[in-house]
């Protein structure tokens, strides 16, 4: 039986059927078959695109903002994620005035602030969920004692059941 092959969409190499994945990018409502490796990059960048868009508030990023998110790739190793927390950050939180799609803000002095800023805003949540812990287990005390006394008391039951053969 011939073994079905098919050619992956992004690196145009040959792959078994069982090996590609099929997928349709939001824009392009088209079917693709891609292999494993170009499917996670080809969702890395539409992630990168849907956010770009939500940003600077544009229908579809430009090439330009492409070339930069290679550079920035290739020089700091940024992920695609830190490059959008980085403007994320920029934007929402220093406020910056936004430079019509750009990357420009994405340096180390910035990511180094808005790692910052990040460590201090879940330093600050872990306090509030550990208070309110704190508020609910002085409310339980009562309760949790009780339930442990109605378990033990239907596993002597099970056992009475299964002794009783
Ligand atoms: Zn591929």
């Amino acid at each position: 039986m011939a073994k079905e092959t098919y050619k992956c969409y992004g690196c145009k190499q040959i792959f078994r059927k069982e090996e590609l994945v099929e997928h349709a990018s939001n824009r392009a409502k088209e079917l693709h078959k891609y292999c494993p490796k170009c499917l996670k990059e080809k969702q890395d960048s539409e992630f990168f695109a849907d956010k770009i868009c939500e940003i600077f508030g544009i229908k579809a990023p430009g090439p330009l903002i492409y070339t930069q998110r290679k550079k920035i790739k290739q020089e700091y190793g940024y992920t695609d994620q830190t490059i959008i927390d980085c403007l994320e950050y920029i934007y929402n939180v220093e406020c910056k005035k936004k430079l019509s799609e750009s990357l420009y803000f994405v340096k180390p002095e910035y990511v180094e602030k808005m790692l910052k800023y990040k460590q201090n805003k879940e330093t600050e949540e872990h306090q509030i969920v550990n208070a309110i812990g704190a508020f609910k287990t002085e409310e339980h005390i009562v309760p949790i004692k009780e339930i442990e006394n109605t378990k033990t008391s239907v596993y002597d039951n099970i056992d009475e059941w299964l002794n009783d053969d």
